[in-house]
């Protein structure tokens, strides 16, 4: 069945981080918005409401110097990020903050610098979900009511299907709402749908040979809908194998106490990671993120585990926001544990000889400074290696959780969306997880999933009503 088309200046895609703060601020400045939400419920899953709430850039104060976020950029992606989106993100990210607080989101803040603009309330330091009234969830609410107080609407159990295109320039979506098509018309279309997280297909085109074999680590609702549909009018994409996410116990495929939190990427990054067969793998020293990629890729994302002892327990298994000690087995996650290496290897499922002598040449070269010779190598720069010597020891078996895809549309620094060759799709734009270019990188480099959907956000809406005001 098809309905009647409706227009508008602006229609978004997405109702999460990005697509709400572009259309916020599209209306504050003027603009009429349509933004297109494929959750039903007035309390929708989306990525952006389950998070933590942390505004930061690659783990520093958001409200940096410029110069000071461009260096922790190029840091962050050995310098892969594209030069263009990484100048106007550094540039722009500090006023995200105050923008949120003009608009009435209020902040909590820890000890740490990166974490001192914290949506309040704050979630609970423990295991497991936790979102319904908190900062980011309360943030949606404020956002949707920016948007509607100035006559946007929020369309519900809208999915975005295809994009309309009159000459060359993006004038509309189509979208499946309620099991009717509708065509939307506007001048500009903002895409922020949050990634291919979800989509097995993407997964196993982009990512890993066993989709099947990761956990989402979040809502679990970007299935790439704009990607596919940016590449279908010839936007150029960007980054499409890296992805943020976190090492998780392996439990969270069954148990939904223990993931998105606690991550366990302190305790693989100190200790070792081992596969079914009592051997490393993959360098542990690379950092939780780039090895969660690492996991994702292994022949069996399913088979490994953590090993490490209890001065890697007792240290930097209490040293993360949400720490695997206690917050894991209090939540009912295995943590083995064994006077010996011998029965841990018996209680793990591991190969006891195999175990043994892995750890035994892992802590030799420790001892001597070797560790970069090691086979697969580990790399001391990003974490610190900690020896596994103390009793008792631990294994927990893990699986890699996916929170979303790094990579994605290629955009400007106006967050317009670019061909290959570089040109402009007039009248189309791409904001958060769904576009590519800033963050991954050699390093894998994630620079907060926040900061870049809301940053990119504002500089969309604002392209699109300067633009407007200028006729083009
Ligand atoms: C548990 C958890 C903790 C996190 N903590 C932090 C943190 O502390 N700091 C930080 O910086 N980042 C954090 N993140 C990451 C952050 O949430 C994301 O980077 C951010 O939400 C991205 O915003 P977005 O708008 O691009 O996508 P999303 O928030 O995922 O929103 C996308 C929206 O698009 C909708 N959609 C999808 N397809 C369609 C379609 N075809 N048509 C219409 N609508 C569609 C979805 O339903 C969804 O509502 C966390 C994520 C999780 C899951």
């Amino acid at each position: 069945m098809s309905g009647a088309t409706v227009a508008t200046d602006l229609v978004v895609v997405g109702g999460g981080m990005a697509g709400l703060t572009a259309g916020a601020r599209a209306a504050e400045l003027g603009l009429s918005v349509t933004v297109l939400e494929r959750g039903a419920d007035p309390r929708y899953p989306a990525n952006a409401r389950w998070s933590g709430g942390v505004y930061h850039v690659g783990y520093h104060d958001i409200t940096a110097a410029p110069t000071i976020l461009r260096g922790v950029i190029d840091r962050a992606t050995a310098g892969a990020a594209d030069a263009a989106q990484a100048d106007a993100f550094a540039a722009n990210a500090g006023r995200l903050v105050e923008w949120m607080s003009e608009g009435g989101a209020t902040y909590t803040g820890t000890k740490v610098a990166w974490q001192q603009f914290i949506l309040a309330p704050m979630r609970a330091m423990r295991a497991g979900l936790d979102w319904e009234d908190r900062g980011p969830d309360q943030l949606f609410r404020r956002l949707t009511e920016r948007i509607t107080s100035r006559g946007g609407r929020l369309v519900l159990g809208a999915r975005a299907r295809s994009l309309v295109m009159t000459a060359g320039r993006c004038t509309g979506v189509v979208a499946d709402v309620g099991g009717v098509t509708q065509t939307f018309g506007a001048r500009a279309v903002v895409l922020a749908d949050g990634g291919f997280q979800a989509s097995h297909e993407r997964l196993g085109r982009h990512i890993t040979r066993h989709p099947d074999r990761i956990k989402q680590r979040g809502a679990a609702n970007g299935t790439g809908d704009g990607l596919a549909m940016a590449e279908a009018v010839g936007a150029a994409t960007s980054g499409l194998d890296l992805f943020y996410g976190h090492i998780l116990s392996r439990d969270a495929l069954t148990n939904d106490r223990v993931w998105p939190y606690p991550e366990l990427d302190a305790l693989a990054t100190s200790g070792i990671l081992v596969n079914g067969r009592g051997k490393r793998f993959a360098d542990e020293g690379v950092g939780g993120v780039a090895l969660t990629n690492l996991l994702a890729r292994a022949d069996d994302p399913l088979g490994a585990t953590i090993v490490f002892d209890a001065a890697i327990w007792e240290g930097p298994g209490r040293s993360a926001r949400i720490p695997a000690n206690p917050t894991l087995p209090e939540a009912g996650g295995t943590v083995h544990v064994a006077a010996t290496l011998e029965d841990l290897a018996i209680k793990a499922g591991l190969p006891a000889a195999a175990l043994i002598e892995t750890v035994r040449g892992y802590n030799a070269a420790l001892g001597a400074g070797t560790a970069g010779a090691l086979t697969p190598s580990r790399s001391t720069t990003k974490t610190s290696p900690m020896p596994i010597q103390a009793p008792p020891f631990r294994a927990i078996p893990v699986v890699a959780g996916i929170t979303y895809t790094m990579g994605g549309i290629l955009i400007d620094g106006e967050a317009r969306v670019l061909r290959t060759d570089r040109s402009v799709i007039e009248g189309l734009y791409a904001a958060g997880s769904n576009t590519g270019g800033l963050e991954g990188g050699e390093p894998v480099g994630y620079l907060g999933g926040l900061a870049k959907a809301g940053v990119q956000g504002l500089l969309a809406a604002e392209s699109i009503a300067l633009r407007s005001a200028n006729g083009r």
